[in-house]
């Protein structure tokens, strides 16, 4: 899969943060980015237009590279090598912010056959739980 220097710059922005990203964050990143580079070394980052992170971002989403927190307004570049529109389960912690995401193979048979049962065709399949992680909990 070919990236773009922007969709390539995007995902590595996503890679490099612990914490899920809204997009006006990813654009600073890119453009802090793009001064350090020096003027004419980075074609992505310095001066970027908001409209084009989020093309970017609406790239990284449809190939499967990187998800959107709706609960968050935030994106997460993705660890797993599943597919696109796969289900997914978040666990975004409230109190440190950090976010897990798992694919629970159980649960997506589960939700594959009440979806197959109704003929429906998902296009997003992503559960955002929230609360207190492993390490906030206590
Ligand atoms: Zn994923
Ligand atoms: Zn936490």
């Amino acid at each position: 899969m070919r990236l773009t220097p922007i969709r390539r710059a995007v995902l590595e922005a996503l890679l490099e943060s612990h914490a899920p990203m809204g997009a006006y964050e990813i654009l600073d990143a890119l453009n802090a980015k793009g001064a350090q580079d020096g003027p004419g070394e980075s074609k992505a980052g310095r001066g970027l237009a908001p409209i084009a992170v989020y093309r970017a971002l609406d790239f990284l989403i449809e190939q499967g590279f990187a998800h959107k927190l709706e609960s968050r307004n935030a994106f997460t570049a993705c660890p797993h090598a599943h597919a696109p529109h796969e289900l997914v389960a978040f666990l975004i912690c409230e109190t440190c912010g950090g976010v897990d995401e798992l694919a629970p193979a159980p649960l997506a048979k589960a939700v594959g056959q009440m979806l197959a049962q109704e003929r429906f065709a998902p296009r997003r399949q992503v559960l955002e739980i929230t609360g207190a992680c492993a390490h906030c909990r206590d």
